[in-house]
């Protein structure tokens, strides 16, 4: 179901006036954990200046370590929708479990799942039957079967709003977080007919080459890149290394854009 050969035309998936997979290029952007009103408040005003308006934020967050922040949950995700409200934007959060969607289906226009869940098949078959669109990551160390595959468990439940998500890979390079794997993008795109997005914060690890990744990416035919972005990144309870500032995305934004206009 995933594949060009069963569907030889884009799938374009609606959230909110955006067209994923049809108008590029698109922008998920929003802190890694939701933190505060005001946190998310400031970020998404920003957003906004520059008709951005997919807003991310992790309520429920999948640490490494138990004792590290775990998200505002419930709260986390009221402070995302109200936000989103204010601003008419939609929220992409990550679901990390089915238990929690039936309490987190009204505050969210885009389940995301994470990377460490894209093996999780019983929360993939289950969000293969909700009438959400989807923001599958591709598994830590999975192989581009493997992440297609994990679409397919989706698509065959029924919900054919799927949209994939390159984070980068787990390779031997310690110089950044992950490995970003650009050829993904069009193998993805030659293959799926899904639209395929890349997530630069959580491929790097740092901020310092978050604009030459971007342009990577949409060079290699992404509809949309993720980025983490936080009023204050010093001081953020999770991914404090890889957030962008306020600033700093302003400028990247302008950076982009200007190197976007030149095609
Ligand atoms: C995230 O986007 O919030 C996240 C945890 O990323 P990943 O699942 O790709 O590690
Ligand atoms: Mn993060």
């Amino acid at each position: 179901l995933h594949s060009r050969a069963f569907q030889e035309e884009n799938s374009v998936i609606h959230v909110g006036n955006e067209l994923i997979g049809k108008q590029q290029p698109q922008f998920i952007i929003g802190p890694c954990s939701v933190e505060s009103h005001e946190q998310v408040y400031r970020v998404a005003e920003e957003m906004s200046k520059r008709g951005v308006s997919l807003l991310r934020g992790g309520a429920f967050k999948p640490r490494t370590s138990p004792y590290d922040f775990q998200g505002l949950g419930i709260e986390g995700l009221q402070i995302l929708a109200e936000v989103a409200r204010t601003y008419n934007m939609s929220v992409v959060t990550e679901i990390m479990s089915p238990e929690s969607i039936a309490e987190a289906y009204d505050y969210v226009d885009v389940i995301q799942i994470g990377s460490r869940n894209m093996h999780n098949f019983d929360l993939l078959k289950t969000v293969g039957k909700l009438d959400k669109p989807v923001l599958l990551k591709r598994g830590l160390s999975a192989t581009i079967h493997e992440f297609k595959m994990a679409a397919e468990y989706i698509l065959n439940e029924g919900n054919k709003n799927v949209i994939l998500c390159e984070r980068g890979i787990r390779t031997y390079e310690t110089a950044t977080r992950n490995t970003f794997d650009i050829s993904a993008i069009p193998i993805l795109k030659q293959e799926t007919h899904l639209p395929v997005f890349a997530d630069i914060s959580h491929a790097a690890g740092r901020k310092d080459i978050l604009l030459p990744q971007a342009k990577a990416a949409f060079a290699a035919g992404a509809d949309g890149i993720m980025a983490e972005v936080h009023p204050n990144p010093a001081v953020a309870l999770s991914d404090a290394k890889q957030q962008m500032d306020l600033l700093e995305f302003a400028q990247f934004m302008d950076q982009l854009h200007h190197f976007l206009n030149r095609f």
